[in-house]
């Protein structure tokens, strides 16, 4: 993975918010190819190289001027050009790259924390069952699957990552209000609670191959997702 050193240009007088409505008329950002757009997300992690969360372009760019980035790995995909500076004539030029490391603590419980558990939510669910139902083990679209509680409320069950899994719909009404044994239904995997940095890899809205290697290096040996992902890239 390539990495590079970092250059503080001189983006201080520059307002991103501004610029974002196009109301700087010497401001302009480029999106390169790798980055596909505007809204590509870029990675941030702490110094250490943890993985902490998806920040937009700007928010990189304020990191940038802040001088909070300690060094940048992965591709290049922003590059904004300020103004000229009048002593030297040069532009100034601000380059975002793919995955971006900070310097300090952040105090992401995530990171020191080994008993952290992430927020459940059914995107997040739904990934990390690689949109399988896990009953059938078909895939479905995420408007067609729902949160199946294995063990249910009505048997005192939780609503924890253990707890559930995605099923799509035939399969959740097949099974009710039963457990998988009394409803005679097998699961196809045992549900686990991601980590930190398997939250965030679930949470990505678009996971460049770069982000995506990088993430994937952050999770246990033992997770499941190793082989899902491959599943999800074949
Ligand atoms: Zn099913």
């Amino acid at each position: 993975m390539h990495t590079s050193a970092v250059s503080y240009g001189a983006m201080l007088g520059i307002d991103l918010e501004r610029a974002d409505h196009g109301l700087l008329d010497d401001f302009a950002i480029v999106a390169t190819p790798a980055a596909r757009g505007l809204s590509q997300l870029v990675l941030r992690t702490d110094v250490a190289g943890m993985p902490l969360e998806w920040i937009d372009y700007k928010e990189a760019a304020r990191l940038y001027t802040q001088e909070q980035v300690a060094y940048t790995c992965g591709s290049l995909l922003y590059e904004l050009y300020g103004g000229t500076n009048a002593r030297t004539g040069r532009r100034t030029v601000l380059e975002v790259n793919s995955i971006v490391a900070t310097v300090g603590h952040t105090g992401n419980p995530g990171n020191t924390r080994h008993d952290y558990v992430p927020p459940l939510n059914n995107q997040t669910l739904f990934r990390r069952d690689a949109y399988l139902c896990m009953y059938c083990s078909q895939r479905f679209a995420s408007r067609e699957l729902s949160r199946d509680h294995i063990r249910p409320f009505s048997q005192g069950g939780t609503d924890i990552w253990t707890n559930v899994v995605a099923a799509c719909r035939r399969c959740n009404n097949q099974k009710a209000s039963r457990t998988p044994e009394q409803a005679r239904m097998q699961l196809i995997a045992v549900p686990f609670t991601p980590t930190y940095a398997e939250y965030i890899f679930l949470k990505g809205r678009r996971v460049l191959a770069d982000q995506m290697e990088y993430l994937v290096a952050h999770f246990p040996r033992s997770s499941p997702l190793h082989d899902r992902i491959q599943r999800w890239l074949s």
